[in-house]
């Protein structure tokens, strides 16, 4: 699993600067991955090859009336899963009352965590004299950053870096289990199909707590291949403070996602897809995961023969690009098509992990481009000369060319829309990556 990076401290001492500037130094690919979200507060970063999802919490206030507490009371609790917490206050504003509360609470509740103390908006030198004053927050090692122009950044991140464990790349090579996710809105029908699956189900091996208290993960086998449950039926608990909450029940969908190889994202028929769902996908693909729409309670739904068509068609007008995902009708309640989600599901992995011969992606390539040649802007040519598969967990596709730059969106989309043809990758998340040769 990735460390979690979480940044905290009071409104407006520069946590969303930083979250974007530490997200903004990884390195650069091209990479087609289509509809990313940006307004999520947890992200995927990498720095120096490491992997780590980075956290923006909400504003901590200490003025006690209610909506601050129980917004503390939050990210409090998104934090406790951090593994690595950055504290982020202000060379400009100076130290605050605020401040020092948040200090010692920090100190109080997470002796065990690793600690980093940044004072932000460090310029000049003078500012650097005044920042010294911070010391009086009880943390002896502050970094002296500029989230604006990133001085000092790169140095913290890579003492943060210094303090992860080393990450063991195979987690589970014996594991041969497919691990689903089951993620989706509350009350969608999450519980309601992981328990009308596993009692019909005679092969349960386990039904176990987790590693983390999030999700329940439950083993079972059919037609021979074991699978792993992810259970994130607990994302059910509302409370009237949303801003909080949505950090944490992200936080443990982001954690779902993480370990699973295909992503179960369940719709509640009736309401239709909503832009919460769509960030959910967007969470799965943004991971190279697998994924499956299930639109579930479709029990509900008065139907004659051409509903499903209608209903598919504007759940992908609404999907974007994000088009190449599956899509199934589903009842927990009447237990339509639960295997048939299964078996997508195991197909899409199996996809997933499947490597193409090169002479099998060059001929594909000599066929693409012969129906369409990339067009150019500029006049110059652009020669693909072969393409192969990198070793991956999900397939990333290398294009040798003369000139990467040259490369259009349009014609990326296409060579995408033509491989998934080709190779049956619905569902499957994919990479091009264009390389001078
Ligand atoms: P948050 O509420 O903690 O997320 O703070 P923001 O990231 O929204 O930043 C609050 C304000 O401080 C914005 O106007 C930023 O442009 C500014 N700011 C953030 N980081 C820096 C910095 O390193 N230097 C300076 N001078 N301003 C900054
Ligand atoms: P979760 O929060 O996503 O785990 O959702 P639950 O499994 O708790 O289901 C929420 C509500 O929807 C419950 O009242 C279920 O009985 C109901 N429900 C779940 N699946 C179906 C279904 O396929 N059809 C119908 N009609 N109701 C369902």
């Amino acid at each position: 699993m990735k460390p979690l990076i979480a940044l905290v401290g009071r409104p407006n001492v520069g946590k969303s600067t930083l979250f974007n500037r530490i997200l903004r130094q990884r390195s650069a690919i091209v990479d087609s991955t289509p509809g990313v979200t940006r307004d999520r507060h947890i992200a995927d970063g990498e720095w120096q090859g490491k992997q780590f999802l980075l956290m923006d919490t909400g504003g901590y206030n200490a003025e006690s009336d209610l909506i601050s507490k129980a917004m503390l009371e939050q990210t409090l609790m998104a934090i406790r899963d951090a593994d690595i917490i950055v504290f982020v206050t202000d060379a400009r504003a100076g130290l605050s009352y605020e401040d020092l509360e948040l200090g010692k609470l920090l100190k109080r509740n997470f002796q065990n965590k690793q600690l980093f103390f940044a004072v932000n908006k460090v310029e000049s030198p003078q500012l650097i004299i005044e920042a010294e004053s911070f010391i009086s927050t009880g943390f002896t090692k502050p970094y002296f950053i500029s989230a604006k122009d990133g001085s000092g950044v790169a140095d913290m991140l890579d003492d943060i870096l210094e303090t992860f464990p080393e990450l063991e790349d195979v987690p589970d090579e014996e594991d041969s289990a497919i691990s689903l996710a089951i993620v989706g809105r509350p009350n969608v029908g999450k519980s309601s199909f992981v328990n009308a699956l596993l009692n019909s189900n005679r092969h349960i091996v386990s039904s176990i707590a987790g590693t983390t208290r999030d999700a329940i993960d439950s083993r079972f086998t059919r037609k021979k291949q074991e699978f792993v449950l992810i259970d994130t039926a607990g994302l059910r608990k509302r409370t009237k403070i949303d801003r909080g909450i949505e950090y944490y029940s992200s936080l443990r969908t982001e954690k779902a996602l993480e370990r699973c190889d295909v992503a179960l994202v369940m719709l509640d028929a009736t309401p239709g897809i909503e832009k919460q769902d769509l960030k959910i996908i967007n969470m799965a693909v943004e991971k190279k995961k697998g994924a499956l729409l299930l639109v579930n309670k479709w029990d509900l739904i008065e139907k004659d023969s051409k509903t499903s068509k209608i209903y598919e068609d504007n759940l992908r007008s609404s999907m974007g690009n994000l088009g190449y995902i599956p899509v199934l009708f589903i009842s927990a309640l009447t237990k339509k098509n639960l295997y048939r989600a299964i078996d997508t599901a195991q197909q899409i992995s199996e996809s997933r992990s499947r490597k193409i011969s090169t002479s099998a992606l060059n001929r594909f390539l000599e066929e693409t481009l012969q129906q369409k040649h990339p067009s150019s802007r500029t006049g110059k040519e652009l020669k693909i000369k072969y393409m192969t598969q990198i070793e991956s967990h999900w397939p990333i596709f290398a294009f040798f060319c003369n000139d990467p730059e040259l490369v259009q969106t349009n014609f990326i989309k296409f060579l995408e829309k033509k491989l998934r043809e080709s190779f049956s990758l619905e569902g499957v998340p994919i990479s091009l990556r264009f390389m001078q040769k």
